[in-house]
């Protein structure tokens, strides 16, 4: 495929065949996925395919191979010109995400509190694949209120102070959620699970501020040098997967009815203006309130945890999705128009002074959260003025292995030694899991952080180092 060099960090896939608008991908030569044998950039090629999207079919630096549409893939479709929403497009976590606590305590006051600490995280964060949940909801009806409420219905609940909501994406509560478009299997799935981390790429993370880019920036985001964080990275759980399973195949029938055709079936799609397309977007919606709580609610686990061994409080510093499709408006050739964006593996970074941000952020925009892995750094960003695809940016390193061949190239006792040999406290689930999340089996996140600051679509705030994970 053709990939045209346009600036040293943004690269342009010419229209060819049925794609309706071209591909841009924020990378560098280094970093195209091409480099590791990913075919990441058809992916982006056929999504440039859909009814509706305008623009381009844009990609950021980690992007990667994904389900239909790559992961670190965006696009937007025009609502009013027969767009579509593809739940492909938004992934099966639906609402993935990052949350970032800060503790009111710096590196030197832990040393001897970490591994108490690190116990403690590690019996009560459930994990794995299995069902199990800090909050045992009473019936279906309190999940409904969950799958209305979002992190606002769990801080009402009494799990998180208000002011968590003043620094959660959307208040914590996304508008529109229609639980009742919820099969009985998601619903059956979601009542055991509220409160839990799931699986491997999931974590929750005792990091330490090791570099501060903009001091007055951090500040206001309530960072500093040497101070303890919490990462907490986790979604839907099992029921947006089931979200996601069960509307692929609702809309891979439906399709043809609108007479839809893609390259490619994992690209099902419906209008955003039908039926089906109205009963998705009910149901991603409850399903992004669901992973809302759930962070919400692992976030009080890691206060507790804090409390009882250090005594300091966990302030949030911001919570954002990075697998969402959101009806938003942007200006398009000139024209105000209603747009649904998919971000799929990619993170929205408002710019400042944009109307959706709180007003004690107006000025130096929103904050992003990006992993990078369990070894190297994470980092905090901040949204530009100008930023090109629709205010996104990069959501971790992304993979360059897939969790097959890092299982069989990384050995997971090796690793944990490894790692705790470099002074990072792991708690981990299985040995497989945690070498599937090697750091091997990621791009080098400073790289790709750089590109992407490089592409304006961001800047830097803060790199964080982990000194404790606990793993899915
Ligand atoms: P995803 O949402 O695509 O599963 O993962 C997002 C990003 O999280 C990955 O691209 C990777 O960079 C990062 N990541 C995965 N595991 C860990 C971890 O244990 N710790 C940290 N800090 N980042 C991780
Ligand atoms: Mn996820
Ligand atoms: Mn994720």
């Amino acid at each position: 495929m053709d990939v045209i060099p346009e600036t040293r960090y943004r690269f342009r896939i010419p229209r060819h065949g049925p794609m309706r608008v071209p591909g841009i991908v924020y990378s560098t030569r280094e970093l195209l996925p091409e480099a590791t044998g990913d075919k990441s950039l058809e992916q982006v090629a056929n999504v440039a395919t859909l009814p509706g999207i305008v623009t381009a079919s844009y990609a950021m630096p980690d992007v990667h191979w994904g389900y239909g549409f790559p992961i670190g893939g965006v696009a937007a479709t025009d609502v009013s010109a027969g767009g579509v929403v593809s739940p492909g497009g938004v992934g099966f976590d639906i609402s993935c995400g990052v949350r970032l606590l800060a503790a009111q305590l710096d590196q030197d006051q832990l040393a001897t509190a970490l591994g108490p600490l690190m116990d403690t995280l590690g019996h009560t964060v459930p994990r794995g694949l299995r069902r199990g949940g800090t909050w045992q909801l009473a019936d279906r009806a309190q999940l409904y209120d969950v799958l209305l409420g979002g992190a606002r219905y769990a801080v009402e609940a009494g799990h998180g102070v208000p002011r968590d909501l003043a620094r959660c994406e959307d208040a914590g509560q996304v508008p529109d959620a229609a639980p009742g478009r919820l099969s009985a299997r998601a619903i059956e799935r979601g009542l055991g699970q509220l409160g839990s981390l799931g699986s491997g790429n999931h974590f929750l993370e005792v990091q330490v501020v090791d570099e501060v880019f903009d001091e007055a920036t951090a500040a206001v985001f309530g960072l500093h040098r040497h101070q303890v964080c919490v990462m907490i990275h986790t979604g839907s759980r099992g029921l947006g997967h089931q979200v996601c399973t069960d509307y692929v195949r609702t809309m891979d029938e439906a399709m043809s009815r609108y007479g839809i055709r893609v390259p490619d079936r994992q690209l099902a799609c419906v209008p955003v203006n039908s039926a089906q397309g109205h009963a998705y977007l009910g149901a991603m919606a409850a399903a992004t309130n669901f992973a809302r709580a759930n962070r919400q609610l692992l976030a009080e686990t890691a206060r507790r945890a804090f409390e009882r061994h250090t005594g300091a409080g966990l302030e949030l510093v911001y919570d954002v999705s990075h697998n969402l499709a959101m009806i938003e408006s942007h200006e398009v050739d000139g024209r105000w128009r209603r747009l649904c964006v998919h971000r799929k593996g990619a993170t929205r970074a408002l710019p400042p002074h944009h109307p959706d941000l709180p007003a004690d952020l107006a000025a130096t925009g929103q904050p992003t959260l990006i992993p990078g892995t369990m070894g190297t750094s994470s980092y905090v960003l901040a949204g530009v003025t100008g930023s090109p695809a629709f205010h996104s940016t990069c959501h971790g390193a992304g993979r360059v292995r897939s969790r097959h061949a890092a299982a069989r190239e990384v050995d997971g006792h090796r690793l944990r030694d490894d790692l705790e040999s470099r002074g990072i406290a792991v708690r981990g689930t299985s040995w497989r899991g945690l070498a599937e999340e090697a750091p091997a089996a990621y791009k080098d996140v400073d790289a790709v952080i750089d590109a992407a600051e490089g592409a304006g679509l961001c800047r830097k705030v803060a790199r964080l180092v982990p000194v404790g994970v606990v793993k899915g």
